[in-house]
C-alpha cells in the first residue's frame, strides 16, 4: 500500500479512511520500492516514542489490527528482508493540529532502516502525543478532530458494544422463535384426506 506523504489516507473504514474524520487524515510513512521518499536525520528519541507508540495501540486497540502479513518492499527489492520483532501491523493514528496522521507501524523500520525523514509536522505531533493506552489519547484525538465524534473507540467500549449487539440478535431470534411457535398453535394441522381407493389400485 503506497500514499505520498500527507496524502488524504483513505484505506479500509474506519479511522484509516479519511471520510471517517472532520479534519484531513494525512498519511505518513506508507513507503513502497515503486515510489520515492525524503531520507535524512530525525531527532533523538523520535524511534523509541515511535516504538512505544506502536506497542502500546497493540495493547489498546487489538480490534483494529490487521491480520496476515506485508513485507518491507525496500528491503525485499535489496534481497535484505528479514522480518524483525518490531514489524507489526498496527497503524498509528496520531493527533495533529486541525489535521490527523495515519502511519503503518512499518514507519519505525523505514527510519532506522531506510533513513526515511517523515514531514516535521508528523514529528512535532508524535512527539507530543499521549500514550495511545491512556484517556488522554482519545481525547487528544477528539480535540484535534475539532471536537466531533472520532471513528475509534477503546477495546472495552468494542467489546461492550459487541456483546450488546449478540444479546440483541440472540433477542431477536428468541421472539422470532417465538412467533413461530404461536402461529403454529393458531394454524390447525391440515387432516390428510383420502377415499380410500388408492390403496385398492
Ligand atoms: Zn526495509
Amino acid at each position: 500500500m503506497h500514499f505520498d506523504d500527507l496524502e488524504p489516507c483513505v484505506y479500509h473504514r474506519g479511522a484509516l479512511n479519511a471520510a471517517s474524520w472532520a479534519v484531513p487524515l494525512h498519511a505518513v510513512g506508507w513507503l513502497e520500492a515503486t515510489h520515492g521518499f525524503t531520507s535524512g536525520d530525525v531527532p533523538g528519541g523520535l524511534v523509541s516514542k515511535l516504538v512505544r507508540m506502536v506497542e502500546q495501540t497493540e495493547r489498546a486497540f487489538p480490534h483494529y489490527v490487521f491480520r496476515g502479513g506485508h513485507d518491507c518492499s525496500l528491503c525485499v527489492a535489496e534481497n535484505t528482508w528479514v522480518r524483525t520483532p518490531g514489524w507489526s501491523q498496527a497503524n498509528l493514528i496520531v493527533p495533529g493540529t486541525d489535521e490527523v496522521f495515519a502511519a503503518p507501524s512499518g514507519v519505525v523500520h523505514y527510519i532506522e532502516h531506510h533513513r526515511y525523514q517523515p514531514p516535521q509536522a508528523f514529528i512535532a505531533a508524535v512527539s507530543t502525543c499521549p500514550d495511545c493506552d491512556s484517556p488522554s489519547y482519545l481525547a487528544a484525538l477528539h480535540h484535534a478532530n475539532r471536537g466531533l465524534d472520532i471513528p475509534m473507540e477503546s477495546n472495552e467500549a468494542y467489546m461492550q458494544r459487541s456483546r450488546e449487539r449478540l444479546a440483541a440478535a440472540v433477542q431477536r431470534g428468541a421472539e422470532a422463535r417465538e412467533r413461530a411457535a404461536s402461529r403454529a398453535e393458531a394454524t390447525p394441522a391440515v387432516p390428510v384426506k383420502g377415499d380410500g381407493r388408492d390403496r385398492k389400485s
